[in-house]
């Protein structure tokens, strides 16, 4: 049985009248830049997540280059963030004209290793940027302790971890700034690009909101060289419907990642991904290593063969990305082997039981020809 990555019209169909009354209520409204619909979202996030401001922006990406943008970090300045992450965590570092410093992560949480991020400060260093990577939380205690040793940003990104939770406190709520995205794969997923930065800082929450908006305050008379950092009231209306409704899907995740823990855990030849006792794990993704030169590879063509959806995030390093060559060369070998293994299987929530079964079927399957000692 076939079985999708993700499917976005379950979950969106479940809720079709809710997003259909929200979607007339915007158009009868006429109002359609920030207003009513965009403050009301920032609140009801700010709740969900327990932070004091929350900012709605046009993506995860500007979510990270406005907050770049607020604490001035720019030419001259280091940032240190993972090399294994998504490209926006260190486009953004690079766009705003400082230099992302790539640190090691830990093979089993794929998460940024403290202790090689303590050997990266340097002098220029302003800010310290963890991913809360496929759903789970960085390490914050250690993160946040060198942070405060050094007199550093601490920036989270938590693009993939809406919802998620470090010793009970939300994700992206540590540090100055957590960057979120709505982009339709992440756990809450919107209709189109959208994004959200949270801050416990007047200061700063002033600062995004100004620079959010081409840096003018009053309109026409600008502060700051700022952008179009804005999420649509239609935007922010959907989003509205669906917020309610993310712990339910989070709950849905774990349970799928309890079962393939289970399952999957009989198979030889995987390692997997493993939730820290201290972290509640929101599973954007449910993401296998496949050891042994071209083994992943394999079992990515196996699932391919019997339309079991898949993919690889991340295939590349972002230390060995052509756009950063011109910077010093690392070798972080952790993190360029996850990207030899990795290999992300479906767990959004609506995964019916027979597809559960079917991917975990077709794993075995692969697994006993590829291991037939084993087997
Ligand atoms: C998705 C993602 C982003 C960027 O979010 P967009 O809304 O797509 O711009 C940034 N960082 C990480 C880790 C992501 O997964």
């Amino acid at each position: 049985m076939p079985v999708p990555l993700l499917d976005l019209n379950r979950q969106n169909n479940a809720l079709h009248a809710g997003l259909t009354a929200a979607f007339e209520r915007v158009l009868r409204s006429g109002h359609f830049i920030l207003g009513g619909e965009v403050d009301a979202f920032e609140k009801e996030a700010a709740a969900f997540l327990g932070a004091k401001h929350a900012i709605a922006v046009s993506s995860g990406t500007d979510a990270i280059l406005v907050s770049l943008m607020a604490l001035g970090i720019g030419p001259g300045d280091e940032v240190i963030c993972p090399a294994f992450t998504f490209f926006a965590t260190a486009g953004g570092i690079a766009r705003v004209g400082a230099t992302p410093v790539f640190a090691e992560v830990r093979a089993d949480t794929f998460n940024l290793d403290p202790e090689d991020v303590a050997r990266r400060i340097t002098p220029r260093t302003k800010a310290i940027m963890p991913v809360h990577l496929f759903g789970q939380s960085a390490e914050m205690e250690p993160l946040a302790a060198l942070a405060k040793a050094h007199g550093l940003a601490l920036i989270e990104d938590t693009a993939q971890a809406l919802g998620a939770k470090h010793r009970g406190r939300a994700c992206g709520t540590f540090g100055e700034f957590g960057t979120y995205s709505f982009f339709p794969s992440k756990n809450l997923g919107g209709f189109g690009d959208g994004g959200l930065v949270v801050t416990s800082r007047d200061d700063l929450a002033e600062k995004v909101r100004l620079l959010r908006t081409h840096g003018a305050k009053p309109k026409y008379y600008h502060q700051r060289i700022g952008g179009n950092f804005r999420l649509d009231a239609l935007q922010c209306a959907l989003l509205r419907v669906k917020l309610p409704h993310l712990p339910a899907y989070s709950a849905a995740r774990q349970r799928h990642a309890a079962h393939y823990g289970t399952e999957l855990a009989a198979i030889a030849g995987l390692v997997l991904p493993c939730a820290a006792a201290h972290n509640d794990h929101i599973w954007n993704q449910y993401t296998l290593r496949v050891p042994g030169p071209g083994r992943r590879d394999a079992l990515r063509a196996h699932l391919a063969k019997h339309g079991i959806g898949h993919e690889i995030y991340y295939p590349l390093s972002l230390h060995q990305q052509a756009c950063f060559a011109h910077l010093p060369r690392v070798s972080l070998p952790v993190a360029e082997s996850l990207a030899q293994e990795v290999l992300s299987i479906p767990i959004f929530p609506e995964l019916t039981a027979d597809e559960h079964s079917s991917v975990v079927d077709t794993i075995a399957q692969w697994s006993a020809a590829a291991n037939p000692e084993r087997a």
